[in-house]
């Protein structure tokens, strides 16, 4: 049984997993998207970050990826693409309840079932919800969901090569863009509109790509037998259409972010964020939170805070669950393997 299930693979949620790994804890991770990184690989993955502890600029993918790397030092049990939906006290242990969120995974059944994890204790990371794509409002176009319309494309690596329709002119779906034009994909930027509310950077970046940008386009229908094979493109001022072969379409039109969860985990709230004490604890038995999901006088909703926070909570977590176990870990420095579990504290006797 692992000791610990942690929700939310944001920054926060991976970092927690690390140093749970640190404190020698078996760790499970929920994350309702299929891809870890939260709000950063969300909303600005190539953005650059000025206010993380030691890097001067810091691009949001790159965090992501070292605090993925740092965390990977342990054998996490990530779980990607599945929903924790339910939080319920059981004796010394607390029952966490999961399901399949995306369709694209869900269709492999056996790699997300739904189902109930025992587990010591919960730290809860669920930063601001879950992440939820604006979908299409079109039946036909979501009949194509895993069968190469994808709203939550992990690595653009697997479309290499690929004809590929990006459908938003949203920050992410330049960026989408421009990252698999970089591993040689054949790809169609399309926008209702003429002009990109991107920064000035994003826009000079995309001119000088392979990108071939379709402005005043909207995605109409997908056709194909078993797989998308072609897109057709409504021009919204005249109604003409055109149709673009494609291998996959990607629409890029927003998230919205859903915090619902939180009220079926039996924690008191602050809003859309779980009220915790001085230790991380919430007012559930054995459950924690850090980070953005977290709430208390003070808060300030910015990593740097936000990694301390995970780093208390996951501390004061194995104090309470690890026989034996110090609250204060000892400095990492002095230990000579980072994944030793602490043993109890010596007694010093007089001589
Ligand atoms: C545009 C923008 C720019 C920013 N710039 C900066 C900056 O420069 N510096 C800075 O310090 N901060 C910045 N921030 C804030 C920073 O991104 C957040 O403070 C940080 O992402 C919080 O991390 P987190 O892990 O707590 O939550 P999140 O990043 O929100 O991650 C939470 C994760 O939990 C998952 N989740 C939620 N509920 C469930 C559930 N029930 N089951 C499974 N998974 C679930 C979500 O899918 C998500 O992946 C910025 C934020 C935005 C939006």
């Amino acid at each position: 049984m692992p000791e610990l299930a942690i929700v939310g693979a944001g920054p926060v949620g991976l970092y927690a997993a690390y140093y749970a790994g640190f404190r020698a804890m078996r760790t499970v991770v929920f994350e309702s998207l299929p891809f870890v990184g939260g709000q950063i690989a969300t909303f600005y993955p190539e953005s650059l970050l000025y206010d993380v502890p030691g890097f001067a600029e810091v691009r949001g993918d790159e965090l992501i990826r070292r605090l993925e790397a740092q965390a990977r030092r342990f054998p996490i049990d990530f779980r990607l693409g599945t929903r924790v939906t339910r939080l319920e006290p059981a004796g010394d242990a607390v029952q966490v309840h999961f399901e399949p969120e995306t369709k694209e995974r869900s269709e492999n059944a056996s790699a997300n079932p739904r189902g109930a994890l025992s587990v010591a204790a919960v730290l809860l990371t669920t930063g601001i919800g879950r992440f939820v794509p604006q979908p299409i409002p079109s039946p036909e176009i979501e009949s194509f969901r895993g069968r190469g319309l994808d709203y939550h494309l992990a690595d653009p690596a697997t479309l290499s090569g690929k004809r590929v329709l990006v459908a938003g002119g949203t920050q992410r779906g330049v960026e989408l863009a421009l990252a698999l034009a970089s591993v040689r994909a054949d790809v169609v930027l399309i926008h209702r509109r003429d002009r990109l509310a991107i920064p000035s950077e994003l826009q000079d970046r995309l001119r000088a790509s392979p990108v071939r940008f379709l402005p005043f386009r909207e995605l109409a229908a997908l056709e194909g037998t078993l797989r998308v094979e072609r897109a057709i493109l409504e021009d919204p001022r005249d109604r003409a259409r055109e149709a673009v072969a494609v291998d996959a379409a990607l629409p890029c039109f927003g998230f919205s972010a859903h915090a619902d969860d939180l009220s079926s985990f039996a924690v008191r709230l602050d809003g859309d964020a779980a009220v915790v004490d001085p230790t991380m604890a919430t007012s559930a038995p054995r459950v924690w939170a850090a980070g953005d999901g977290a709430s208390y006088p003070g808060k300030v909703r910015i990593l740097a805070a936000d990694f301390g926070e995970a780093c208390t909570a996951v501390n004061n977590l194995a104090g309470a669950i690890v026989p034996g176990a110090p609250v204060f870990p000892g400095y990492s420095s002095h230990r000579q393997g980072a994944a030793q579990r602490p043993r109890p504290a010596r007694v010093l006797r007089n001589p």
